[in-house]
């Protein structure tokens, strides 16, 4: 494990200390009608109809939620293509070209500091579902839910470890916007009537630790604490960070606002700056374009819906013509795609480029490598194995919901199966 660590930190080298290069008018942009959360939506424009940016253009309908679909650009519609979602699903997405004046749309205006000051739980909790604020680490998770605990929060948990090899987007938006980080916890404080926000950052880096303690250290009403925690994988995963950023163990499928806590990412925390003080949904992101399928690895800041294959253009291009496998979000836990017909949404991190490689998967040797490496106890290769044979009675005995998709079994399997796929599927069967 300590070789593999090393070996992860050093493929973030690659990016990390590029400083985030703006790329945030392409000429079209391409806003999707559904997502993995929202399986139907609903278009409210037609071709040649003009928008604004920040305007509402249509809405998705999620499990037990609505979430508004905002257009990220001014400009006209072009109408409805297909292209792949970072669900790795070829979906609709709304087709608009940018007319560059970024014209916004009424609904976005800046409060003042005493606007703030007067705003209330139910305030933040509207605020953020208008803006159709989500988990922008990756988990999509509407954040208006998490406002609406009635659980007391003491402490509210930044996660900027960004444990996924290769991205390094969440680093460069610690290192580029930190009063944004600040000014988002402060929010957050207010409207949990919180006492104290920890960031959580690596003990590895020490520029980040370093650079955000100094900022904090402007906002002495805020208390705010860095917290360096652990150098390993899966470290980010929100029950191993509060462990070690509070010492307090949240129990399997328990929720950390249970035991006072409330955790968002650090790039939610940065749109939930931009909803409260703006009004503005999520129109821009930090990005990680990478990987050894492209010449010039690079961080970006983009406007969301900005195809891949623009980004790619301004990364010099591919680094051979070999086949190349794209991953949307990082090489543990995003899906894989054969082409690079996608495009960038609110909730993706990073593309990794990687030539392919024709690894021959072997059969299962039995060595039990999956079941040590997985951080929730669970048995990985019993799953796989109970799922080929279609043995739902089987399956509904091993504890599969606790499974977190960290990717570590497929990482760890000396066969290389991949065996998070197919935990993946037993969870969907179960
Ligand atoms: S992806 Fe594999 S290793 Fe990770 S929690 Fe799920 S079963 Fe365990
Ligand atoms: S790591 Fe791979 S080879 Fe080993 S038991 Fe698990 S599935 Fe089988």
């Amino acid at each position: 494990m300590i070789g593999k660590t090393k070996k992860i930190e050093d493929i973030k080298t690659l990016t990390k200390y590029l400083p985030s290069v703006r790329y945030t008018d392409p000429d079209y942009v391409y806003i999707s009608v559904t997502n993995a959360r929202c399986a139907t939506g609903e278009v409210y424009v037609k071709a040649g109809d003009k928008v604004l940016l920040g305007q509402v253009i249509g809405l998705r309908h999620g499990p037990f939620f609505e979430q508004p679909i905002h257009s990220t650009v001014s400009g006209e519609v072009e109408g409805i293509v297909k292209k792949f979602h970072r669900s790795g699903k070829l979906v609709d997405f709304i087709k608009i070209k940018n007319d560059k004046l970024d014209t916004y749309c009424d609904t976005i205006h800046e409060r003042t500091e005493e606007e703030i000051k007067a705003l209330t739980r139910e305030d933040f909790t509207k605020i953020v579902k208008d803006c159709a604020l989500v988990g922008l680490g990756g988990s999509s998770f509407p954040t208006y839910i998490k406002f609406q605990t009635k659980d007391p929060i003491d402490t509210i948990i930044i996660n900027g470890i960004e444990c996924e090899p290769y991205v390094t987007s969440d680093y460069r938006l610690m290192m580029e916007y930190p009063d944004r980080i600040m000014r988002g916890i402060g929010y957050a404080l207010q409207a949990f009537d919180a006492k104290k926000a920890i960031i959580a950052v690596k003990e590895k880096h020490q520029d980040i630790y370093e650079v955000l303690s100094a900022v904090a250290k402007r906002y002495p009403q805020l208390n705010i604490e860095v917290a360096r925690v652990g150098n390993f994988y899966p470290q980010g995963w929100e029950i191993a960070m509060i462990k070690s950023a509070t010492g307090i163990q949240i129990p399997s499928g328990v929720l950390p606002a249970k035991y006072g806590i409330m955790n968002f990412n650090v790039s939610t925390i940065v749109g939930l700056y931009k909803a409260v003080r703006y009004n503005m949904p999520v129109v821009k992101r930090n990005f990680t374009l990478t990987g050894d399928g492209i010449k010039f690895p690079q961080n970006f800041r983009v406007r969301v819906g900005t195809s891949i294959q623009e980004l790619i253009e301004k990364c010099n291009g591919y680094s051979d013509d070999s086949d190349k496998i794209f991953i949307l979000g990082g090489p543990m836990m995003g899906a894989s795609l054969v082409r690079d017909d996608a495009v960038i949404s609110k909730t993706v991190t990073s593309v990794i480029v990687m030539n392919h490689k024709n690894w021959v998967e072997e059969p299962c040797v039995r060595c039990g490598s999956c079941v040590l490496s997985c951080p929730v106890g669970l048995k990985p290769v019993q799953i796989m194995n109970a799922y080929k044979a279609k043995d739902t009675d089987a399956l509904k005995g091993m504890n599969i919901k606790r499974c977190i998709e960290c990717g570590l079994c497929t990482y760890s399997c000396t066969s290389k199966i991949p065996v998070t796929e197919f935990v993946r599927k037993a969870k969907k069967m179960v």
